[in-house]
């Protein structure tokens, strides 16, 4: 059979699987059973992406098989082949609806199905700053288990996002392969027709985040060839079936590689017989290249291990937590000061034989790494002060939590075991300062401090009083005491008209660039995303309108967008691109706004989940009324000031309100004299309905329900 007859066999066949599985599934529920997926606000976003058109009912099911079927042209060429490749991928994502119609089927520990928006937007930032830098679909039974395990630990360690499908997982666990969103491999499901789930992903990138208009179907074909780093491995025999998956793949603009012969389209679909080059093959082919930095230390170091928790049960040794005093420290220093590559452990390590048969290791620790380069800035100091988090965390059996004085670290026996000591931080940190910080980063030593007295004393002595004069430093950087914003385009890469402004008191919506992060890459990237915008002389000072950053957006938006103001919801805000931490929408009875942020789950009091209201907003378009931000906004007094400010908020999710009281209540009492203004916010655990929050928010007084109409 031809490459275009077997597309066309599997197209019919999945064609025919659909049209009766919708058929059985009306006879049984009637045309009104609600068919949807769950936490999207997109219904059953490949048929929306296609057509435009939102399926909600069984009922609307059928019409969506006939476009299914009128797709499968049956004609002798490959483009048309491959647009039966997509009906396949329209029927599966059917099929896969029908099987939640009894709720999540996805229940045992196979697969998680459907992936849900917010998950989606939490992967815009590690996706466009290259920390993930591509995305693989393995799909299949692999002939040798132990190879396939060592290709996906292989894309792991580079960071790739690792999707899974058939019984190459359970081939993987065997393998010792370390599972779960938080590793990076994420097992979709036994049936081949779960592989539509991570096609629904980067569908719904174009829908999020490159505002693609539904039913411009070739427009999303365009999107996912050039912005979505994906592609697809199949492993074992391929029936015809698996063959027209592959096409739809292709034509997303996924190349596939199979492990068996298969008639090569140059680009597109070839073999690699040889597992050992599966990978290479692979990345090539998608043109994905990776950095590595060479680490000399006895584990893995990957972003792809930055989410890993380290539970009681299997950890060895513990820092801080509130158990043990435990900080850390970036600080500058002359360059003949600095000894580059010096590691120093002063007090016991983890493996002192004070510790020989204790339950757990609890020590005190201090950590300095002292950084001296020509182009180095004070202001950088908390810039990579930050980033020890992540490259802690990037170290396979370590979890840090927390920052400064009030970091958290626990370390697996399985590390243990495989030899890393505490000198072995120390080379992490080292490896990565002058890795990502090489433009600033001349020389660096790291000492490690477990002594308690040490401890005590030089975070009594040395280390208080350099945060307390970072913070004051910070207080009083404010967006009238700089000269320069920066604008932030890292997120074009998904949202191509998206324009971040960052200043001093407004940090970028994805809430991992601040104005002095931003400084800082301008320093390490001159011609990077990071651009200085010199401020001039306001338009508008209550609204945050500036002729120079007006010119700034239009210029990097490719004239998409004209203008924004830096303190407005409703005057043209500024957009949006998808990856936002918190959404926040006016409730208009309640005179204010509420806000929303991505890890909150329900249903908001305007009727909305976090993901339905950030549907409202995204992809570099402006959305007056709805303005996606970082959680560190909460607590600026720029916070939407052209319409009152922050005691505009009424509503919030407990969690939240709690992160973030402290320096609301700070700002709040500053601007106003208000005390304890969170209290005043409503929030889940007290109120989820409109008449609800209005009755708290009389009892309470809210200022909101005083101040000049909204709207
Ligand atoms: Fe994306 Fe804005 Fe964050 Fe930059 S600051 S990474 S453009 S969300
Ligand atoms: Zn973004």
């Amino acid at each position: 059979m031809s490459l275009t007859d077997l597309i066309y066999a599997g197209s019919n066949a999945v064609a025919g699987l659909t049209e009766g599985a919708v058929k059985d599934a009306i006879e049984k529920y009637g045309p009104d059973k609600a068919v949807a997926y769950p936490d999207t606000a997109y219904c059953l976003p490949i048929i929306y992406a296609a057509t435009g058109v939102k399926i909600k009912t069984l009922g609307d099911l059928p019409a969506a098989v006939d476009i299914q079927k009128s797709l499968i042209t049956n004609e002798d060429d490959l483009g048309q082949a491959l647009n039966a490749g997509l009906a396949t991928a329209v029927g599966a994502e059917i099929i896969e609806a029908v099987r939640y119609l009894d709720g999540d089927p996805y229940t045992d520990d196979a697969g998680i199905g459907f992936v849900p928006d917010p998950i989606i937007r939490s992967l815009g930032v590690p996706l466009v700053t290259g920390d993930i830098p591509g995305i693989a679909v393995l799909l299949g039974k692999s002939e040798d288990a132990a190879s396939l395990a060592a290709i996906v630990k292989s894309y792991q360690e580079k960071g790739l996002l690792t999707f899974m499908v058939g019984d190459i997982i359970e081939q993987a666990v065997e393998g010792g392969v370390k599972m779960g969103l938080d590793y990076r491999v994420i097992p979709l499901g036994h049936d081949v027709t779960s592989v539509i789930h991570v096609v629904s992903v980067a569908i719904r990138a174009a829908l999020i985040f490159g505002a693609i208009e539904p039913g411009k179907l070739p427009d999303f074909l365009t999107y996912t060839k050039d912005r979505v780093p994906a592609f697809v491995n199949t492993f074992g025999a391929i029936d015809e079936v698996v063959v027209s998956v592959g096409a739809g793949a292709i034509a997303l603009g996924f190349p596939v590689i199979a492990d068996v012969e298969v008639p090569e389209v140059p680009g597109a679909l070839m073999t690699q017989a040889d597992h050992e080059k599966t990978v290479e093959t692979s990345l090539e082919a998608r043109d994905i290249k990776i950095k590595v930095t060479k680490i000399d230390v006895p584990v893995a170091v990957a972003s792809a291990f930055e989410g890993e928790r380290v539970r009681k049960d299997t950890m060895f040794a513990e820092f801080g937590g509130n158990r043990t005093e435990c900080w850390e420290l970036v600080k500058m220093a002359d360059l003949a000061d600095v000894e580059d590559h010096k590691i120093t452990v002063v007090g016991p390590d983890i493996d002192d034989a004070q510790f020989a048969g204790v339950d757990v290791v609890r020590l005190p620790l201090g950590v300095v790494v002292e950084v001296a380069g020509k182009a180095m800035q004070k202001d950088f100091e908390t810039v990579l002060e930050r980033r020890i988090h992540y490259f802690m965390n990037y170290v396979e059996g370590a979890m840090h939590v927390g920052q400064r004085n009030i970091a958290w670290i626990r370390l697996t026996k399985e590390a243990f075991e495989k030899g890393f000591r505490l000198k072995h931080i120390g080379e992490v940190l080292y490896a990565k300062m002058r890795d990502e910080f090489d433009k600033v980063v001349d020389k660096c030593q790291v000492t490690i401090y477990t002594n308690p007295e040490d401890v005590k004393k030089l975070g009594e002595e040395m280390v208080k009083p350099i945060y307390a004069e970072r913070d004051e430093r910070m207080d009083a950087l404010t967006d009238e005491s700089v000269d320069e914003f920066y604008t932030c385009l890292l997120c074009q890469s998904f949202a191509p008209s998206h324009v971040c402004i960052v200043t001093p008191e407004r940090l970028g919506l994805c809430g991992a660039v601040s104005w002095l992060d931003a400084k800082a890459t301008k320093e390490l990237d001159p011609t990077g995303p990071n651009q200085p915008v010199v401020k001039g002389e306001a338009i508008d000072e209550k609204l945050g309108r500036w002729a120079s950053v007006d010119e700034a957006v239009a210029t990097n938006s490719q004239g998409a967008v004209e203008q924004v103001t830096l303190y407005s919801i409703l005057e043209d805000p500024m957009t949006s691109c998808g990856c936002f931490e918190c959404i926040c929408g006016i409730m208009p009875e309640a005179n204010g706004v509420i806000i929303v942020n991505r890890e909150f789950g329900d249903t908001s009091p305007v009727g909305m989940t976090f993901g339905e209201l950030a549907s409202m907003t995204g992809g570099g378009v402006q959305t007056p009324g709805f303005m996606g931000h970082g959680r560190f906004l909460i607590g600026s007094k720029k916070f939407m000031a052209a319409e009152g400010g922050l005691t505009r908020i009424v509503w919030m999710p407990k969690e939240l309100k709690d992160d973030v009281a402290e320096r609301l209540n700070k700002a709040v009492k500053e601007l106003t004299g208000i005390d304890n203004f969170a209290d005043m916010v409503c929030d889940e655990t007290i109120a989820n309905d409109s008449e609800g929050v209005l009755e708290f928010l009389e009892s309470k007084g809210h200022p909101a329900l005083g101040m000049d109409p909204i709207m």
